[in-house]
Formats: C-alpha cells, structure tokens, sequence
C-alpha cells in the first residue's frame, strides 16, 4: 500500500467516526417533535381545562373568541402584557371597514364587550411558557396558573422594531420611545425626529405635530410606505417635513434626556448633528412567537405559518391570526377576518373530534375558575394634599404610586397588571394611581416626564421611579426587590 492510498484511508476513516460521532449527538439532543394523540378520554382526571385558549388580545385574538364564545365553547382570553394590541397605540382609525372614524382603544373596549356578551371570559395574565408535545396542552401563566387547552388560538402580534444604535437604549423613555400618543404632550415647543416611512410613522407626525415646534420625519430610502389619504394629511402640517435618504445613526443626551441625534445621508453617508428633544420609532415589527420555536413553523419574515384559506398551522388544534401570521397586510381589519376563520377552524377542528355540547356538560367540573384571579381597583390621589393624607393613614412599608393620562395605551395596559399585584400584595404595598394630566402638583414633585411612570415610596421618602411599561414578569421582580 503506497503512502497516498494510507492517508486517504486515515482521512475516510476520521470521516466516517466524525459523521457517526454526529449522528449520536442530533439523535440525542434534537427534540422530539412527535405530533400529539387527540383523544378526549385524555381529559378524565385533568383539572383547569379550557376548550378554546386565546393568547392575545388584538382584534385577531378578539374575533376568534367572539367566534369560539358564540357558538357556544367555553373561551377564555389571556390578555397578555400589552392588553388590545396595536390599536391601543393609534389615535383615529378611518378604514375600520362601516366606520368612518373611532379612536383604537374604543373599537377594542367594544370588542372585549362583545365577546363577554357571548359568554367568553378576559383574563388580565400572559402565557409565560407552553407544551405542545402532550395534549391537552399545558399553559403556565405568568400569575402562576397551569392551564390544559384542547386548542389553541395564538394572536401574540408583534413588538415593535428599535433600531439597535449607540444612545437608543439609554435614553428609552427619556426621549426615545415608540409611542407619540403616550409621550407627544411632553414635547411641547420641541424639535423631534420621527423614524420611518410607513402609515405609523405619518401618525405619530400628526399626533406629534399638535405639540412640538417642529416634526422631522426620517425616512431611510427615497420613497415611503404610507398611504396616499396620510401623506397628504402631513403635507398640510407646516410644522412637519419629511426628509429622503435620511437615517439616525446615534442618540446623544446629557445624561438625563435625549438632546441632540447625528444623522447620516445615507446616500453621501455624510453625517450631521441634529439638536433635537424627542425620537419616535415607527419602523414596523417583529412576531411575538419566541413561545412556539422548534414547534411551529415561521416564514422567512418570522411569521408562523398558516395554511391557504384557513389559519391552522402545522400544529392539531393550533390556529394563528394577525400580526403574529400576517407577513403582507398587517391591518386591524384583515387581522379581524382572520381572528373569524381561526375562530371557527377551532370550532371545527374541535367539532371533528368528538367534542359536543354533552362533552362540554361532563368537563364543566374541571374548567379553570377565572374568578381565581382577585383584583383590587387602584384608589386615585390628585394633589399633594390627598398625597400627606396617604403618607399620614398608609399602614403599608411601600406605597407605589401609577402616573398615567387617560390616552395613554401603556397606562391603560398596565392598569389591570396593576390591579392584580394589588390584590396579591396587599397589606405590603399600597397603590395609587394619579392622572398626570391634571395633578399638575404632583406631576412636578416627582418630576414627571413621561407616562406610564411609577414612583416607589418607602418611610415616606420618594426611593425610586421607574419610566415606561412593564410586564407582569418585570413588574413582580421589581416590586419584590423593593419590598426586600
Ligand atoms: P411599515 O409599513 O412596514 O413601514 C416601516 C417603515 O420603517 C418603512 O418606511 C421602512 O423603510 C422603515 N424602516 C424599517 N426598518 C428601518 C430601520 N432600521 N431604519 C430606518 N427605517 C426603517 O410599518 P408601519 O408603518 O408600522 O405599518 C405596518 C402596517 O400597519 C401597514 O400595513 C400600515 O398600512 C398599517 N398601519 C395603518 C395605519 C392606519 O391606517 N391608520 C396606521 C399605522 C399602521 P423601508 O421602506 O426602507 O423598508
């Protein structure tokens, strides 16, 4: 045997054991992705069933459970963090198909009435981990629930996109934000930059046009994504100017508040700095479906995918709708349509199985109790008076104190994560909540600058503050920190 024919047979031979060395280690560390039995004799025994489990409480998550709920299975809603969706965040709605005109946060009060009338229930609790590989699937909540759901409907939407830039991080909530309805006032007299081309950001330019000296839209290309009727709508705000070719590359601030932001040409790449107050996201994005990895399958947009003409995916008894599966719309009102088809894929799919009004009857025993779920209503204080009047009566350690503004979409959305900590904690902690657009007083004592904005009191001194939204999850570690 020559010296080239050994090496050869050393360098198959170290192939062949690598490629066997790999086999073994995919084999044992894939994860089993074996498709669930659906057999309802599973659910003898199982205690906190629900039928027809929403995660989601958009317009998509809302008309499936209008859908579910009406023909008569047993719905429940979590609501998740950002209860209502994007619509919370938009001011008017003018193609809500019948409607001419509706502020967001009203079409979705309607909807949550409309799908308690029919008998669904709202949960005011989020989805903190699920298991598809067992059926009934297994939900644990960030309330600390466990759930067994015969089927699924996921309307987790989407967050919003950052830009991921030196500056943005720091200054989040102290000028830097996704939300003008939420933080537009505070921005009187100012120079602001809105990031983005699309329907949003013309939005958050008009919101923002009603306060600030002057609204710069940035848009990165030569061309924008927004419809013709919001253009023109800018167009006719002479505090608004939109610049082409135009993107943020760093935020800058003193340490206490965003003051100025460099801005590139992204043609020349030429950078100048901006003297600006404020910079408002609105550049689309990205699907909540961290939940489903390994199980569902996405597009190459990170959708979860759903079947042509139905909104099943590749999952039994797991449907998907709105901006968690919409790749190409994206609109409150096809994300509705879709809500009504994955609603009664549900019904059917659940239909198909066997389950039947009789099944309902013998499982009722054993669905999840919601009214397990105890709030307690926030007492609201307006002036520094009514402020020593708590200090004075509060038997509590801890006193937190809720600033919002009744148009605020994350105030209104951290108010029921609010009311169930308060239920829970009390007796430690005392809530308050105080409308910071009229206790002007008090605005100023706590030098409150944005909204949603908390303040912890502890032996009567202000100890802490806390800018912008936070989840249920973030909220109780928060608060336990503060109590330690
Ligand atoms: P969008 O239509 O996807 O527009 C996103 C914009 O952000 C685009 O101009 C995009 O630029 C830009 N962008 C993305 N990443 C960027 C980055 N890293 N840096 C700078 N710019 C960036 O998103 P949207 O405005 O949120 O709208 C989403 C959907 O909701 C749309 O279908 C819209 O019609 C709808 N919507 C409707 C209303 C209404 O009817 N009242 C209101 C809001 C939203 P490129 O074009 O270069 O990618």
């Amino acid at each position: 045997m020559n010296r080239g024919t050994k090496v050869l047979i050393i360098i198959c031979t170290g192939m062949l054991i690598s490629g066997c060395i790999a086999v073994v280690w995919y084999q044992k560390n894939r994860v089993q992705v074996r498709i669930p039995v659906i057999d309802l004799k599973k659910l003898e025994g199982k205690e906190n069933i629900v039928p027809i489990l929403v995660l989601g409480s958009g317009p998509a998550s809302l008309a499936a459970a209008l859908y579910g709920s009406r023909a008569g299975v047993r719905t429940l809603v979590l609501r998740g963090n950002k209860a209502g969706g994007q619509l919370m965040g938009t001011s008017y709605i003018e193609n809500w198909p019948a409607i001419k005109k509706i502020r967001g946060p009203e079409v979705m009060s309607d909807f949550d009435d409309q799908v308690t009338t029919f008998g669904g229930v709202m949960l005011a609790d989020a989805a903190s981990s699920i298991d598809l590989l067992e059926w009934p699937y297994k939900i644990t909540t960030e309330e600390g629930h466990t759930l067994y759901a015969l089927s699924l409907m996921i309307g987790t939407g989407a967050t919003p996109r950052t830009l991921k830039i030196p500056g943005e991080a720091e200054y989040w909530g102290r000028g830097v934000t996704t939300c003008a309805i939420c933080d537009a006032p505070y921005h009187k007299g100012d120079s602001v930059v809105v990031i983005g081309g699309g329907d949003s950001a013309m939005e958050e330019a008009l919101e923002l046009s009603a306060y600030a000296k002057e609204v710069h839209v940035l848009v990165r290309s030569n061309e924008l994504r927004a419809s013709v009727s919001m253009i023109e709508r800018v167009k006719e705000c002479v505090n608004v100017q939109i610049h082409f070719n135009k993107a943020l590359s760093e935020i800058k601030g003193d340490g206490k508040h965003v003051t100025s932001a460099m801005v590139k040409d992204t043609k020349t790449l030429q950078e100048t700095e901006w003297p600006i107050r404020g910079v408002f996201l609105a550049i689309g994005h990205i699907p909540n479906t961290s939940l489903f990895k390994g199980i569902l399958n996405v597009d190459k947009e990170g959708c979860l995918k759903v079947a042509p003409y139905h909104q099943t995916t590749n999952w039994p008894g797991v449907v998907a709708a709105g901006d968690v599966s919409d790749p190409y719309y994206r609109q409150a009102g096809v994300a509705a349509g879709d809500g009504i088809r994955a609603g009664l894929d549900l019904v059917w799919w659940l239909t198909e199985k066997g389950y039947n009004a009789s099944w309902q009857e013998k499982l009722e025993p054993f669905f999840f109790d919601p009214t397990v779920m105890e709030k307690k209503k926030l007492e609201e204080i307006s002036s520094t008076l009514e402020y020593k009047e708590l200090l004075k009566t509060a038997k509590e350690e801890v006193i937190v104190l809720d600033f919002f503004t009744p148009y605020c979409p994350s105030c209104l959305q951290m108010l029921p994560i609010l009311e169930t900590a308060a239920a829970k904690l009390s007796g430690k902690i005392r809530f308050c909540k105080v409308d910071a657009s009229i206790a002007y007083d008090l605005v100023k004592k706590f030098k409150v600058t944005d909204v949603p904005f908390m303040v912890v009191i502890k032996n009567g001194q202000a100890i802490d503050h806390v800018k912008d939204a936070m989840s249920r999850a973030e909220l109780y570690a928060y608060l336990k920190k503060q109590l330690a």
